[in-house]
């Protein structure tokens, strides 16, 4: 009685990750589709799925942009059932705006949120029908909390935080689950893809502040920032599996807890201040990043006693499902 889970972009990074975590279960609970844009791509995968390909792993072609090739995967399904959905795939883009073409930016919420929405177009009828399935999609804490230089791809994790929440409340009706997995930095594929990108950009349309912001603050931190934050695939990929193993799967779930005291600005301050005058504290006035590090340490003692008593919560749950 296999759960036959989908995943959209496996052919790097976190996709690639889940899918090999998922496949090789110890207790084989679950049948794996791991899909792709382009099949060509796929030795990475291939060859970290080691025996599970043809057993627990099977890869399938889907563009999370072309609804065709959408509906082509899901009706090669046995049934078209999904018992889980994973939308992973996605891209980012960082620079001034200035510099970004519409087109660029349009690709980016079409990918990363669009790309969701046509997924469960094709997917929810089906789970709605049988009442019964759990979507999981990997968002971003820059879904909850914009970051400089990254306001397109921060406003296409709102857009996909947004449109869950909604859902949330009518898949509720149908007994399905919805979980947003919130990574801060983790080191892929797409964090060179996008420094190497950043790194090309033409500066010459933005004024010399913004440039100099952009070159000497941001893109000489930003390494720094996912070396000293960075997590594995493995680690979401981990993460994803606990949340789709839970009875009762949390609607959030960050997992990064050395990134948690940023997000939990936001909720400390209804006024909304407090994040965005310490992030500019910590770009902008580095003698002042003292206490906002001090503020840091005291939300994150207080948010790990918060999360302790959760998973204590959490543990008892498991222990009564197991019994
Ligand atoms: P990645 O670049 O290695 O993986 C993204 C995958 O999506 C690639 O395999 C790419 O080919 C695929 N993809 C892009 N457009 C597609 C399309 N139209 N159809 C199908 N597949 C498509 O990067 P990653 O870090 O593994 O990213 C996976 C997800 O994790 C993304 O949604 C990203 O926003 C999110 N995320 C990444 C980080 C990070 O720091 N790397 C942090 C938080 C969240």
């Amino acid at each position: 009685n296999q759960k036959v889970v989908l995943i959209t972009g496996c052919s790097s990074g976190i996709g690639l990750a889940l899918a090999v975590r998922i496949a090789n279960d110890e207790k084989k609970r679950f049948m794996v589709y791991a899909t792709m844009r382009n099949l060509s791509k796929g030795k990475a995968l291939i060859e970290a799925a080691g025996r599970s390909l043809g057993r627990t792993l099977e890869i399938k072609q889907l563009d999370v942009c072309d609804e065709d090739s959408i509906k082509a995967c899901v009706d090669s399904l046995p049934e078209r059932r999904v018992d889980i959905l994973i939308s992973n795939a996605g891209m980012g883009l960082i620079g001034p705006i200035e510099c970004q073409s519409i087109d660029e930016m349009r690709n980016v919420m079409d990918t990363n949120f669009f790309g969701l929405v046509r997924l469960l177009k094709e997917i929810l009828p089906d789970m709605k029908r049988r009442k019964k399935g759990h979507i999981v999609v990997i968002s971003s804490v820059m879904g909850i909390q914009g970051i400089l230089f990254n306001d397109v791809y921060a406003a296409s994790k709102f857009a996909v935080e947004g449109f869950c929440e909604s859902m949330a409340v009518q898949a509720l009706r149908f007994n399905l689950n919805i979980s947003l997995i919130e990574p801060g930095p983790v080191i892929t594929e797409f964090e060179r893809k996008v420094y190497d990108e950043g790194m090309k950009i033409d500066l010459s349309k933005a004024d010399a502040v913004t440039a100099d912001m952009f070159t000497n603050i941001y893109l000489k931190n930003y390494k720094q920032i996912f070396e000293t934050f960075g997590q594995s695939p493995e680690d979401i990929a981990e993460h994803t599996h606990k949340i789709i193993t839970m009875k009762d799967p949390p609607f959030r779930h960050q997992t990064n807890t050395l990134y948690t005291p940023m997000t939990t600005l936001k909720y400390a301050d209804p006024n909304g201040d407090l994040p965005i005058d310490t992030f500019y504290k910590m770009v902008f006035e580095h003698d002042k990043v003292f206490n906002a590090s001090l503020n840091f340490l005291k939300l994150l003692r207080w948010r790990s006693q918060k999360s302790f008593t959760l998973d204590k919560d959490k543990d008892k749950d498991k222990d009564k499902n197991n019994s």
